[in-house]
């Protein structure tokens, strides 16, 4: 990525700007440190603007065989392009390796770097998937998203709680049904905990 830097004061000036925009006085006290406070929070929020997820997945280390590795459950928050309100929820993972596989945690970590920026759930999930495929150089990859998105519930177009659930498959993923169907039943399997 470009390391390109968030600034901050342009944060700032532009929640001010909402601020008196929506009718309120941004030097109340209550208000006065609101805008700092979220071009701090954003900083932390959009942070995987400036992040590549090849950092988290160059690491790899040696095993033998291809077995199907599933890492599922791995919580994460975005934040809706559209409307910039939070849509959160879990994402699964599988892979299939060639030789090298990565650190759990890593892949945690690259979702992450995906969420932590202006997203919509459908790319989102596709970007994970395309940079398992890239940089673990795996014979396949797999991804289901299934959150719950604030624009949605919290104008009461649908009902809190509903979710969106998105998929990508790619390599033996799009080839091999069967271990499709393995992996969605999986995940089915982590539900009603
Ligand atoms: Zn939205």
């Amino acid at each position: 990525m470009d390391g390109k830097k968030m600034d901050r004061t342009k944060i700032e000036q532009g929640i001010r700007l909402i601020l008196e925009g929506i009718g309120e006085d941004p030097d109340r006290e209550g208000l006065a440190e609101t805008p700092m406070r979220i071009a701090r929070m954003y900083e932390e929020l959009f942070g995987g603007l400036t992040e590549d997820a090849a950092v988290h997945l160059e690491k790899t280390f040696h095993v033998e065989g291809g077995e199907m590795v599933i890492e599922k459950d791995i919580t994460f928050y975005s934040m809706c392009e559209h409307h910039l309100l939070p849509f959160y929820g879990k994402a699964h993972i599988a892979y299939v390796p060639v030789g090298q596989v990565v650190g759990l945690s890593k892949l945690a970590r690259t979702v992450e770097v995906f969420a932590r920026r202006p997203q919509v759930q459908e790319r989102m999930t596709a970007q994970i998937a395309d940079a398992l495929m890239e940089h673990l150089q795996c014979a396949g990859a797999m991804v289901v998203v299934e959150a719950e998105h604030m624009c949605m519930t919290m104008r009461g177009v649908k009902k809190p709680g509903s979710k969106t659930v998105t998929w990508a498959a790619r390599g033996v993923f799009q080839e091999n049904e069967k271990l499709y169907g393995q992996f969605l039943m999986m995940v089915a399997g982590s539900r009603g905990q």
